[in-house]
């Protein structure tokens, strides 16, 4: 069977990393059977909608490579995309099911509801429910209330003493008591629908087949599940796959900026690799159950399977792994590839990288291709191949100790001597070794003076590679400048 899946964001801020999992997700399932998977945007809710959300959201969904095959970009079959440009549709189907009495026109004020809310909190009730006050109304009291321009919304007339069954493809059946469901509005009084409503009324005409959705969607699935009983649209119901949540390592919370990035975008802008994010976002509640780690989209698409998403309540997220990802991929790019992804990056986010020929750009990168764990490593890795660094002496001392002025000098003699064409790492090498030997030092007291004198760190790529890269009059004048300071 082709599946038809949807994302369906709602435009209320950035689109977080636990939005893009479900999108993923959502994505694989229909690629998987050749089907479709729809972006529709939930727009309903005026009060938290974010001027520039929506084009974010559908832009980090390019940029991440799973766009909607059907979508507010790219049209489709079931035009618009966008819900609040659907209005009258979800009046005339509110329309059915008030002729069907599945519904109800609601004028109670608020005052009414809130002493009516206050009331029953005081009495103990954990969550508060509308007294169906409204549906004693007789059809002409209504319809005068209609004429004279009262007011109102529409509310689902839930069934008292029933027992309405979720069935959840990772969660198994759920079952809800009636009693405990609020008459839900359906159509606010600004005239748009309430998302209960307009995610029914569109899921079912887009024939989307399975929702995967965060399991916080659970409480709400029952109403969903009478909206599509009282259409009659029973034996269109589509199948339901909640999600685990995501939460921080070493904190019970949800995703928090406390611990890095959160939305789906900010995770590109600090350098993590699009490949990398999305190899660690299928990890996040789906497991092969095999050893592989390392998936592309592609084999994701083959792999994904319902049965393999986990049955738990929160998963991990574990920001050193999406570190690890994203080392391994930057490793597997070749030099020139990375180069160009940085430089790609580096323009996007307007960040701005050291002027340098591309073949010494490329030197440079090649010697700390290893080590890079992020693009934005980059800078810090590597500034002092581009620019003289700032010293601090007391650097220097804290390896050389009182002979740290002696070695930095003789150092900077022995280096002087060199002819310009034996400038090369292995010379330097076995010249220091040597220096090292005669001299009586450790190694490790020479060399990572040396190091601090020239780069300013402590950690860098092998010290001979790194002179020779940078030079012999740059070494020099470095090491001049740094005895001067001690
Ligand atoms: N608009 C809802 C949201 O923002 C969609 C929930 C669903 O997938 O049904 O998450």
């Amino acid at each position: 069977m082709k599946m038809r899946t949807r994302i369906a964001p709602s435009p209320t801020g950035e689109f977080q990393l636990g939005n893009f999992r479900t999108a993923l997700y959502n994505y694989a399932l229909a690629k998987n059977t050749s089907g479709a998977f729809v972006v529709r945007v939930e727009d309903t809710d005026r009060n938290r909608y974010v001027e520039g959300s929506m084009e974010r959201t559908l832009e980090v969904l390019e940029k991440y490579g799973i766009p909607g095959d059907e979508s507010p970009l790219v049209g489709g079959p079931y035009e618009p995309y966008i819900q609040s440009q659907r209005l009258e549709l979800y009046k005339e189907y509110a329309k059915k099911l008030l002729d069907s009495g599945h519904a109800y026109y609601c004028f109670c004020s608020k005052e009414r509801l809130e002493e009516l809310r206050d009331g029953q909190r005081k009495s103990g009730m954990a969550a508060t429910r509308y007294d169906k006050k409204c549906l004693s109304l007789s059809s002409e009291e209504v319809q005068k209330k209609l004429d004279q321009g009262e007011p109102y919304v529409i509310r689902l007339n839930v069934p008292k003493d029933e027992l309405i069954k979720v069935d959840d493809l990772v969660y198994g059946e759920i079952t809800f008591d009636s009693n405990q469901i609020d008459d839900q509005v359906l159509i606010k009084g600004d005239g748009f629908p309430t998302y209960h409503f307009a995610v029914v009324v569109d899921d079912y005409i887009m024939n989307i087949t399975h929702i995967l959705r965060g399991n916080d969607w659970i409480p709400s699935t029952p109403k969903h599940i009478l909206l599509y009983r009282f259409f009659g649209w029973e034996d269109r119901t589509p199948k339901f796959i909640h999600l685990p949540l995501l939460k921080e390592l070493g904190s019970s919370k949800k995703l928090s900026k406390r611990f890095g990035a959160v939305a789906a975008m900010d995770f590109l802008k600090q350098g993590y690799l699009r490949e990398a994010v999305l190899n660690f976002v299928m990890f996040l509640g789906w497991n092969p159950g095999t050893e592989k780690e390392i998936y592309s989209l592609d084999e994701f698409i083959k792999d994904f399977t319902i049965e393999k998403i986990g049955k738990t309540d929160l998963v991990v997220m574990d920001r050193e792994k999406l570190l690890w990802y994203n080392g391994h991929y930057i490793r597997s790019l070749s030099v020139e590839d990375l180069m160009l992804r940085l430089a790609a990056w580096a323009q996007e986010h307007e960040i701005e990288l050291p002027q340098a020929d591309k073949k010494y750009h490329l030197e440079v990168l090649s010697l700390v291709h290893e080590r890079m764990k992020t693009l934005s490593e980059f800078v810090p890795l590597t500034h002092y191949f581009y620019a003289d660094p700032k010293v601090d002496p007391s650097l220097i001392v804290s390896f050389g100790g009182d002979e740290s002025a002696r070695i930095i000098k003789d150092l900077l003699s022995l280096y002087k001597a060199v002819d310009p064409k034996k400038w090369t790492s292995a010379d330097l090498d076995e010249l220091s070794h040597s220096y090292v030997t005669n001299g009586g030092y450790k190694t490790k007291q020479v060399f990572m003076s040396l190091r601090a004198a020239v780069t300013s760190e402590t950690a860098t790529p092998p010290i001979f590679d790194t002179l020779e890269l940078l030079g012999k009059e740059t070494t020099l004048r470095r090491l001049d400048s740094a005895l001067a300071r001690l």
